[in-house]
């Protein structure tokens, strides 16, 4: 039986329960930055899919086709990859922040809710358009969408504090990299189509570049040129 407090949070499968759940699921597989939950808790992440689909929304371990062969990332892998982000900066708002790949554009939406401007593109035109209404309608204004091929940043607004990219690269590109202001940092999938390693590149004050490997992620491949 459900108690007040479940049921007064609404039942449906895109409800706000639903999304609090989504936060509690995430919270036992080891996400624990408060800010990332909270913006995952309130986001309408099901808004993001056709409606068919939306009850599907928030499982933590599912992605979502968004047409084009491309997909929704997994809620998990959004907060691991914000979460390793915002890690640089442990307390107030974060900087200025890059997104390749803007896809359903739920990513950009969580970056937004967190950072003082994003940047974020994507090379297949109909994607952007359709994510730079969804985010507009949810009256989120701080985005810039650029239509481009990102596998080299964007370096018209360079430099950035994060960096995320969200599909797969053949290897960390140094042009990306150097579009990092200094303590900035780099989340990025590696390797081959849907077996990468998630790689988290950083530059320190002085300016020096670390690397570490965050975890094994499945992502859809980066892709050079537009479409
Ligand atoms: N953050 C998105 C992920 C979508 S999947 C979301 O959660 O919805 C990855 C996206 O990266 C796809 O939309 C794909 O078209 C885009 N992409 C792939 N290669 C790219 C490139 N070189 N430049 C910009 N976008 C790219």
């Amino acid at each position: 039986m459900r108690d007040a407090h479940t049921h007064s949070q609404g039942r449906g499968l895109t409800s706000p329960g639903s999304r609090a759940k989504l936060v509690e699921e995430l919270r036992s597989l080891g996400v624990k930055d408060e800010r990332v939950l909270a913006v995952i808790g309130k986001l309408p992440r099901h808004e993001f899919v056709e409606p068919a689909l939306q009850a599907q929304a928030y499982k933590a371990d599912l992605t979502l086709p968004i047409g084009h062969a491309q997909t929704l990332s997994q809620a998990r892998v959004v907060a691991v990859m914000t979460e390793a982000m915002l890690a640089g900066k442990p307390s107030g708002k974060f900087g200025r922040v890059l997104e390749v790949g803007t896809g359903s554009g739920y990513q950009t939406a969580v970056l937004a809710q967190l950072c003082d401007t994003v940047f974020t593109v994507e090379r297949i035109k109909a994607l952007s358009e359709t994510a730079r209404k969804r985010l507009g309608a949810m009256g989120i204004k701080n985005v810039h969408f650029g239509y481009a091929d990102g596998t080299d940043g964007w370096s018209s607004f360079a430099p950035y504090d994060g960096i995320l990219v969200t599909a797969g690269a053949d290897s960390v590109s140094p042009v990306l990299v150097s579009q990092l202001a200094p303590g900035g940092r780099l989340v990025i999938p590696v390797g081959p189509s849907g077996r990468q390693l998630l790689k988290l590149v950083s530059r320190n004050a002085a300016g020096a570049i670390q690397s570490q490997d965050l975890a094994s992620v499945s992502f859809v491949p980066l892709l050079a040129g537009k479409q």
